[in-house]
């Protein structure tokens, strides 16, 4: 096969994201997501990507979809129409939870999909998603290999100390209740990219890498693993994100059921969905809408929203200061995902709260970096006191590359 490509795909509760990359050279051949599905309002898009042949990118929306598997199929029927179907290898998933069984890409089989069934206990949300995924591209794709990456894998590497809750330890025995991280994908992309621009192997890399889009994490990378991460046992736990609170006193939820009635379906909807950036701000979890806002400066509306934003940014900065605990070293701290790629003012919050460990941004390099672009943003004199001299990246992630990578290197 002439330059093969894996299909990836990342099945949410009511999307399907997609794409089609030849993981040898880094290339995406097409993209898409479908959204809404199994609503009225289902749709499915698909973009080419520019090609070496003059082909220039464009989107294109299919046939609405009703559910995962239509979306698939409909998706099968573009490939084939575009002669893609031949190239492809493999099809490798995105799986949320892998629990400490899984710290490395995982071909599926019966035995696996009954273990990512077992670990919706802990991730209800996600891994009974992402075996719709699976289960649909088995009938859609039946004669190519499926490959699980998960998003809990590289933070396998954290120590116990880092791992266990201040709580019995039995429940972590019989009950697997302990941190597990996410976003690992991503973590260790950029992580990644930033050893290749510092010219070192990842191994003897020390990193602090922050995720930051609607849903936000930060890492701490020692020797090229993850040490210790904001998430826990779900993805609830660490930082204030678009509209999940983050960390909070566990009394509240005590609080709001016993005095105040919620139920705990309530308080879970509460907590995951109606908090964070929109349960402040009481406007938008979008970072855009609020930045927008609260430089309008004029009303109730954008006082809420820089108090949102400060929340948040003060939530991050004081998280990134919490990793120290881990590192004798750092090489750098990286900023990714939607708002970490993108808000020049977020990244700049950020840091301006770190003086004390001297960290120092250049405005002019910080504006610069936004919109895909990624490069180094801290300014000359930015070293933290008694250690290496440190940069601060701005890296546009790419989670699908790594499943392709992953799932391709899986096969070979
Ligand atoms: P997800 O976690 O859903 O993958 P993303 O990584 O796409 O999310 O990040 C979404 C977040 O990125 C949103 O809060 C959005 O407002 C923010 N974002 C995207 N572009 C910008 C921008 N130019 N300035 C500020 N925030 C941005």
């Amino acid at each position: 096969m002439n330059n093969p490509a894996i299909l990836v795909i990342n099945c949410g509760s009511s999307s399907v994201k997609f794409s089609v990359i030849q993981p040898e050279s880094e290339t995406t051949l097409l993209s898409g997501l479908a959204e809404c599905l199994t609503t009225e309002d289902a749709s499915i898009k698909i973009k080419y990507h520019a090609n070496s042949e003059g082909i220039s990118t464009k989107t294109k929306a299919l046939a609405a979809p009703y559910d995962h598997q239509e979306a698939l199929n409909n998706l099968v029927k573009q490939l084939n129409i575009l002669n893609l179907v031949q190239n492809i290898c493999a099809v490798g998933h995105r799986v949320v939870h892998g629990g400490e069984l899984y710290s490395q890409p995982t071909l599926i089989n019966e035995d696996v999909k009954s273990t990512i069934e077992n670990l919706a206990k802990l991730a209800p949300l996600h891994n009974p998603t992402n075996l719709i995924g699976i289960n649909a591209c088995e009938k859609a794709f039946a004669s190519l290999p499926q490959i699980a990456v998960f998003d809990t894998a590289f933070h396998q590497t954290m120590p116990e100390k880092a791992y266990l809750y201040g709580i019995p330890f039995e429940l972590y025995n019989q009950h697997s209740i302990r941190r597990y991280g996410f976003h690992g994908t991503s973590h260790y992309f950029v992580a990644n990219q930033v050893a290749k621009l510092l010219n070192k192997p990842l191994a003897s890399c020390n990193l602090i890498s922050a995720h930051l889009g609607n849903g936000c994490s930060v890492t701490v990378i020692k020797n090229g693993e993850s040490v210790d991460t904001s998430m826990g046992m779900t993805p609830l736990e660490g930082v204030m994100m678009g509209t999940r609170c983050g960390d909070i006193d566990a009394g509240i939820i005590f609080h709001l059921v016993e005095r105040l009635g919620y139920t705990l379906e309530q308080v879970d909807t509460l907590l995951n969905k109606k908090s964070g950036l929109l349960g402040i701000s009481q406007l938008s979890n979008d970072c855009r809408t609020l930045e927008t806002t609260m430089l309008e400066g004029k009303n109730n509306d954008s006082a809420l929203a820089k108090l949102a934003l400060d929340v948040f940014c003060y939530r991050i900065a004081k998280s990134i200061a919490s990793f120290s605990a881990s590192l004798t070293e750092l090489d750098g701290l990286i900023f990714t995902g939607g708002i970490g790629e993108n808000s020049s003012w977020v990244r700049q919050q950020i840091i301006a709260q770190l003086s004390l460990l001297n960290f120092k941004i250049c405005d002019v390099s910080n504006l610069a970096t936004r919109f895909g672009a990624s490069g180094n943003i801290a300014a000359e004199s930015s070293r933290p006191s008694s250690l290496s001299l440190s940069l601060f990246w701005v890296i546009a992630t790419n989670e699908e590359l790594v499943i392709a990578q992953q799932s391709a290197l899986l096969l070979s």
